[in-house]
């Protein structure tokens, strides 16, 4: 058998984890940890690029999200979670990869480039907002995949112009310094971006429009309540379009087997949205049920948390110090190395 290939995977600590995130995301993350040796990393450095000034949200957010992902069924037995500002190699990294990227590049890159456009709507177009940080987490981002040898990263697509740019930075390490690195290659979400309760193309932790994994009970039922639906239909029994309708989006996550009744009632009228809401609300709550009673498993052992945390930053680190070391001789500055 050879060896397991390498995921590389990260997610920001700025809030909860919230429906979009499971399928679009962690829950990969939990069927791959088997097949896979598998890095999870708490981006708190990228996190800190547009959250420099509120520390505090950052640090609560990485023991926070720790909860959530291990909730998802993430197996510190079998996936290494780190953190990681305690990685000084990524730092390291970054710097000998700035160089290899120019600043229009890295203005071109359609992520960026949205992330600009938003930035300079919310904050004016004076170009005050965007700092020299900002712009670079793409190359900080090389570093983390590379640094850990990932040679696969789960992404949603808003990250595949992010790997492109990490494997554009590779190609030109290696031929400059030589054969050192291995590109990365993406494994795309079979649900890269789950759309919001309004009907939004993305379900965002910050647009109001998430089911959060820690939503109470009467909270989800609320929500799901005021989800979008068929705005033709205004009676219980007027036929209505599945297809534009956010509880019936919903319903293909976690309702199954009833999947196929529920679309042809709605289309010939027998299903009341009221009804269909309730059913929505009952199915996630269920569906929750086992994240909510893991995470609260952890609640109660912070020490077994903390352990998690140090054993898998270790391992990370571990790893990065001996790409780092190969990174070093390549670029000649492996002094006094015996
Ligand atoms: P932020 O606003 O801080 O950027 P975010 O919700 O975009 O938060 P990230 O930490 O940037 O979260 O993303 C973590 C991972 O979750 C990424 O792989 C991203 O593609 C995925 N993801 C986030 N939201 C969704 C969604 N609605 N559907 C599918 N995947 C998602
Ligand atoms: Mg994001």
């Amino acid at each position: 058998m050879g060896e397991k290939k390498t995921i590389l995977t990260g997610i920001r600590p700025t809030g909860n984890l919230h429906l979009g995130h499971y399928f679009g995301a962690v829950g990969n993350w939990v069927k791959s940890q088997d097949a896979y040796n598998e890095f999870i990393e708490i981006a708190d450095v990228q996190a800190l690029t547009d959250n420099f000034n509120n520390p505090d949200k950052v640090r609560k957010n990485v023991r926070e999200l720790t909860l959530d992902l291990l909730a998802c069924g993430i197996d510190p037995k079998k996936a290494n979670i780190f953190i990681q500002s305690m990685i000084p190699e990524i730092a390291e990294l970054t710097v000998y990869y700035s160089n290899l990227v120019t600043v229009a590049r890295l203005e071109r890159n359609p992520t960026i480039k949205t992330e600009i456009a938003q930035k300079k709507e919310l904050f004016g177009n004076s170009g005050e907002s965007v700092t020299y940080g900002f712009l670079g987490y793409p190359v900080s981002q090389a570093a983390d995949i590379t640094a850990l040898g990932g040679t696969l990263v789960p992404v949603g697509d808003d990250q595949l112009p992010l790997l492109e740019q990490a494997r554009e930075i590779v190609r030109k390490f290696n031929s400059i310094y030589g054969e050192t690195l291995q590109e990365p290659e993406h494994l795309l979400s079979s649900i890269p971006r789950l759309k919001g309760l309004d009907g939004n193309e993305k379900m965002g932790k910050s647009l109001g429009n998430a089911i959060f994994l820690i939503d109470s009970d009467e909270v989800v039922t609320k929500k799901v309540m005021d989800a979008k639906t068929d705005t033709t239909k205004i009676h219980k029994d007027d036929p209505a379009n599945p297809d534009v309708c956010m509880v019936y989006y919903y319903h293909k996550l976690v309702s199954g087997e009833n999947l196929e009744t529920i679309c042809t009632e709605c289309k010939e009228g027998k299903r009341g949205c009221m009804q269909c809401k309730r059913e929505l609300a009952k199915n996630l709550i269920d569906f929750l049920k086992p994240i909510k009673e893991r995470r609260k498993y952890y609640e109660e052992n912070p020490q077994e948390v903390d352990t998690i945390l140090k054993e898998g930053t270790k391992k990370a680190r571990f790893k990065a110090s001996e790409t780092m070391a190969k990174v070093r001789k390549a670029i000649k500055i492996d002094y006094f190395e015996e």
